[in-house]
């Protein structure tokens, strides 16, 4: 294994610097429970000093030339792809995903994410509206005749406050600072207290990319401590946000009532509809897509699909199926390249998420697997105390039921039978969630018509977690405001102006 470093520090104008305070907290590698290191308890002072850092660099970087953004955007992105290993050793170390998990979709989508805004930005067009200023509408200009253009220019909006959550550390932290920064804004990011590690790796590559001092700052800590510090600074203008539904209230609230730009992507409880006419078997097929969906990255995505909705025909052969390949799912060491099943984040989200199938047994629901941690002597003697949880199947819930309807992020799925499309429709849209939405079936003409109702701002249809990072990102409901993502970013950290030049 690397060796990682044992005191994370504070990224500001440059250079790793400590917290203000002196004040650290453990950092805690969940696969055995053990400290490995501290990070940075930071306050208000750290923050003050990293917008300071921010709101100095920014007159440069924004009038920096979009051509040279995007060389230093796409050096930083080589950069991650020559330190997948480095990268991808510490983020499962850190948040207890397996290391092949890590090296195939977090540290390549990371770099990616830089490689996609760099190139964006090179190819984005402004809007232009040609006017007939006398059949424009009823307006004081009525009396005037002729014609006017309008175009608009995108600027970038200042210091963006970037806030991000522990089960995809390096790849939604960058998916924040990549749009950022190569439009132009400068930045303070905030990464989980629970997974500090790749982001302080990734400040190592700045100044190899070419990144200059105070374009990004990262500062360390808890949320209350100096997440919440961000959210408040009047010199941040904006707000990303991707975390849980009641902290994303929160900052919505405190953003909104300082007229603030606020993009919050918040928690699922995602529907996995599979119709009759599905293909059920096979690679690829719903069965083997539903429990990739249910299970991968120990069901701690917020796209996973937590409820699946069987058609009753097929209910009893997906049933049994899917619990067939969840009890062949034998969790190990993050570290070992075999290993399919990590531990969860930590000891207290094991604690969440056994509390919630508890409560499931206790309303009468059937567990057909898992609902208990692994036995200590079937892990390796290295993980015995990690946070593992056996992947778990449940049934017989009602669908109003706290289990059925909070969201658990966890290795656990829940499954509902339904007899028509209209059923199927209602239990998918009824929790108040809406971010991502499932369906397999062989009728086009069901496809389309149920993904047109689904409340969810993603629906996928025959396959689950297929991005392309051009499209509209994000949920509605208690799962979200904004979209991130292609043009949608663009415009979130730039500000619009509308030019009308009459001809
Ligand atoms: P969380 O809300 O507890 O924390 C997220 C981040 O916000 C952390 O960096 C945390 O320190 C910070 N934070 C906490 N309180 C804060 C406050 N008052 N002010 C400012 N910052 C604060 O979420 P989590 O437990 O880290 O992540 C899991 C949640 O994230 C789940 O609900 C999951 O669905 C959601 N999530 C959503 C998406 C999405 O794209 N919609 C993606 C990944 C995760």
């Amino acid at each position: 294994m690397p060796t990682l470093p044992a005191q994370l520090a504070n990224f500001i104008d440059g250079r790793f610097v400590p917290p203000a305070g002196g004040a650290y907290l453990d950092n805690i590698e969940p696969a055995t429970g053990a400290a490995y290191g501290v990070v940075p308890d930071s306050d208000g002072r750290d923050v003050q000093a990293a917008v300071d850092a921010a709101a100095g660099a920014f007159p440069e970087w924004s009038a920096t030339p979009a051509g040279e953004r995007a060389r230093i955007l796409l050096r930083l992105a080589d950069l991650i792809d020559a330190n997948l290993d480095r990268l991808a050793e510490a983020e499962s170390t850190d948040s207890g995903k397996p290391v092949s998990l890590a090296r195939a979709v977090d540290v390549p989508r990371s770099a990616a994410n830089f490689r996609f805004f760099a190139t964006a930005i090179l190819h984005t067009s402004s809007e232009f509206h040609e006017t007939d200023i006398a059949s424009s509408g009823p307006s004081p200009s009525s009396g005037q005749s002729g014609r006017a253009i309008n175009y608009t220019l995108r600027r970038p909006r200042g210091v963006a406050g970037l806030i991000s959550p522990w089960n995809l550390p390096l790849y939604l932290l960058t998916w924040k600072i990549a749009p950022a920064i190569a439009t132009g804004n400068t930045c303070v990011a905030k990464p989980s207290e629970v997974t500090p590690m790749t982001a302080h790796l990734l400040a190592e590559l700045f100044g190899e990319a070419g990144l200059p001092p105070g374009v990004v700052n990262i500062v360390h800590g808890t949320g209350l401590g100096c997440g919440s510090e961000i959210v408040r600074h009047p010199e941040v203008p904006t707000i990303s946000f991707t975390g849980s539904t009641p902290v994303g209230r929160w900052i919505g609230e405190t953003g909104g009532s300082m007229l603030k730009r606020v993009s919050l992507e918040l928690g699922g409880k995602n529907p996995f509809i599979v119709f009759d006419d599905a293909r059920l078997d096979g690679p690829a097929g719903a069965i083997e897509t539903a429990c990739r969906a249910a299970f991968t990255n120990q069901g701690q995505i917020c796209l996973c699909g937590s409820r699946l909705l069987v058609h009753r025909r097929v209910f009893p052969r997906v049933l049994e199926q899917l619990a067939e390949m969840a009890r062949a799912m034998r969790p190990g060491d993050p570290r070992d390249e075999r290993t399919q099943l990590g531990s969860l984040v930590g000891a207290a989200h094991l604690e969440k998420v056994d509390s919630l199938v508890k409560a499931a047994r206790e309303l009468d629901g059937t567990v057909h697997c898992g609902g208990a941690r692994p036995d200590p002597a079937s892990l390796p003697a290295r993980v015995r105390a990690g946070a593992f949880y056996l992947p778990t199947v449940i049934s017989g819930l009602n669908p109003s039921c706290r289990v059925e309807q909070e969201e658990i992020f966890g290795p656990v799925v829940t499954l509902q039978p339904f007899d028509d499309e209209d059923e199927a429709i209602a239990l998918a849209n009824g929790t108040p969630y809406g971010l991502a939405a499932t369906l397999f079936t062989s009728d086009a003409s069901r496809l389309h018509r149920v993904a047109s109702v689904l409340d969810a701002g993603i629906i996928w249809a025959n396959c689950w977690m297929v991005r392309d990072l051009r499209t509209p990102f994000g949920g509605m409901k208690q799962s979200g405001v904004g979209r991130e993502g292609g043009w949608d970013a663009v415009k979130f950290f730039t500000e619009a102006k509308n030019v009308c030049v009459r001809l």
